[in-house]
């Protein structure tokens, strides 16, 4: 059985990332939101564009003003006004100063601005009451940014502040990697939709649901393929036609020991390379991970198959740590694929067999300055999904380990919700 760390550093290797000119797709600025860039930005625009002021005041030459005080002013004449948006018309000469205001561009002659609250004004004449630094205030043209050097590389996720990058660089049609697409579907003979009668017996599938929204949080497109009985064929047929038109395929169910957990012969059965069976990892030890090449499904990608547990919180948390980190490399990200760790205070005792690497979840808090981890009340069994509500962290007891006392530190891995700020 392989170590958490082996399993990720497989399932990391495999992973073909998305490139190419069919694996990208042209947004607007508007729809561009979390999408990742795929083509190097550049401008033909310098930043700022021309030298212009950093506040209101007069635009003036150094020379004329860098020994004025209050008690020895120097007087000059204003002989214009530069508001933002008008190009200056005078050149200004020995003993002459222009009105400026913020964002306006600086007049030819002029190399400082004094500010506004340094002056007193007499009609056409300003009063320079202290001497400025040279070239105070003046924001000089591609101080920022020089055109035709990289502006924005690849591989990041457009947010808001590169959404006001591209916008003020007139970009506003840019170049995104496409969704991965990731396929989902449920195995058991048992499942029923949440919209069906429930039968003595049954069980609600609730796993679907739950991977479609982790897949969409990840950026990537879900593709519902929905509940398949526990019956080679069926099963077969239903993997076939996911390797077909996804990336990505997610099952859960059927991955265990049991009479009716068929998947991993399945893949084999299909031509699917299986490189992860188990996982010392709890919850969550039935994980396989397999790949099918680039011919097998029509579409010629390769396709990475993920069997995970049927129970409800082994995949929630095998899509935490093995998936998402797959997924988020798969989408074209440059780094930050990987699962995020931080560390914590433990408010509880935790506890574990010390076998399998074992993740307790609840919720990370912010408390002082410090994060606290608070176990989610309730059983900690992986068929409870229950008390996994308001979850936005899995304290992780490394395997040997088999208590974390209160107070002590250990590491946690964020997922799902932003840590919130904790009751004291
Ligand atoms: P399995 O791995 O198929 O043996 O399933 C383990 C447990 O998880 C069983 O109790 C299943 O009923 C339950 N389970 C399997 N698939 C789902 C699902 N899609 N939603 C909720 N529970 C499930
Ligand atoms: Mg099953």
């Amino acid at each position: 059985m392989l170590a958490v760390s082996q399993a990720e550093t497989i399932i990391l290797n495999l992973v073909q990332p998305l490139n190419g000119r069919r694996d990208t797709e042209v947004v607007t600025l508007l729809t561009a939101i979390d999408r990742i860039l795929a083509v190097p930005v550049t401008s033909v625009l310098n930043f700022p564009h021309w030298d212009n002021s950093a506040m209101d005041g007069y635009a003036v030459r150094y020379e004329d003003v860098k020994h004025c005080s209050d008690q020895q002013p120097a007087i000059l004449e204003i002989v214009e006004e530069i508001p933002a948006g008008r190009e200056p018309q005078r050149i200004i000469q020995p003993g002459q100063a222009a009105r400026i205001l913020t964002g306006a561009v600086m007049p030819d002659g002029a190399d400082t601005v004094v500010i506004q609250e340094q002056t007193r004004r007499e009609e056409e004449r300003v009063f320079i009451l202290a001497a400025p630094e040279p070239q105070a205030f003046v924001r000089h043209q591609a101080s920022f940014y020089r055109a035709g050097t990289p502006l924005l590389p690849p591989g990041i996720i457009i947010n808001a502040p590169e959404i006001a990058v591209l916008a003020a660089a007139q970009c506003t049609q840019l170049t995104v990697y496409r969704r991965p697409r990731v396929a989902i579907l449920s195995t058991g003979n048992e499942l029923v939709t949440p919209d069906q009668p429930l039968q003595p017996g049954r069980i609600v599938d609730s796993n679907r649901y739950a991977l479609a929204a982790l897949v969409a949080q990840t950026g990537a497109e879900p593709v519902q393929m929905g509940i398949v009985p526990d019956e080679p064929e069926a099963l077969k047929n239903a993997i076939a036609k996911a390797l077909q038109t996804a990336d990505v395929v997610l099952s859960s169910g059927g991955v265990s020991v049991g009479d009716y957990d068929y998947v991993d012969q399945i893949l084999a059965q299909m031509g699917g390379e299986i490189h992860v069976r188990a996982v010392a990892v709890k919850p969550g030890k039935p994980l396989t991970v397999a790949t099918f090449p680039a011919s097998v499904g029509s579409n010629q990608k390769p396709v990475l198959y993920f069997g995970l547990p049927g129970n409800p919180v082994s995949a929630l948390v095998s899509f935490w740590r093995f998936v998402q980190p797959a997924i988020r490399k798969l989408s074209g990200l440059s780094h930050s694929w990987g699962p995020l760790f931080v560390k914590a205070r433990a408010r509880h005792n935790l506890h574990s067999d010390g076998k399998r690497e074992t993740y307790l979840w609840g919720q990370l808090h912010l408390v002082g300055d410090g994060y606290e981890f608070q176990l989610a009340d309730g059983g900690h069994s992986s068929g409870n999904l229950i008390n996994l509500s308001q979850t936005n962290g899995l304290a992780v007891l490394p395997v040997g380990q088999t208590l974390i006392s209160a107070g002590e530190q250990l590491q946690i891995l964020q997922v799902g919700l932003p840590i919130v700020k904790g009751p004291i």
